[in-house]
């Protein structure tokens, strides 16, 4: 991962939020009202990532559903009812 110092210097408020400025969402594509981010901790920095709803078991994108927070695509589904069917058990 590479970092790019911008100079650019925000406070933080009493609930704890910081306004990314308005040219960084910009550059990173960062536009929809609803967008998510995924908040990582390196070291002493705080990564915050836009977050893309991608298969926990494969890492695709594409006909993804959400269970409990967690994004299962539609083929891993399959391949877990198959799992099931040959384990009725469990
Ligand atoms: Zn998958």
């Amino acid at each position: 991962m590479e970092y790019m110092s911008t100079g650019m210097i925000r406070p933080i408020d009493k609930m704890g939020r910081v306004v990314i400025p308005k040219e960084m969402r910009e550059y990173l594509g960062i536009t929809d009202d609803g967008d998510r981010f995924e908040i990582t901790l390196k070291g002493n920095a705080i990564i915050l990532r836009k977050f893309q709803p991608t298969c926990i078991f494969c890492g695709r994108l594409a006909d993804s559903i959400e269970y409990n927070n967690i994004i299962v695509c539609k083929d891993c589904v399959d391949k877990l009812r198959e799992v099931k069917e040959q384990n009725p058990g469990v």
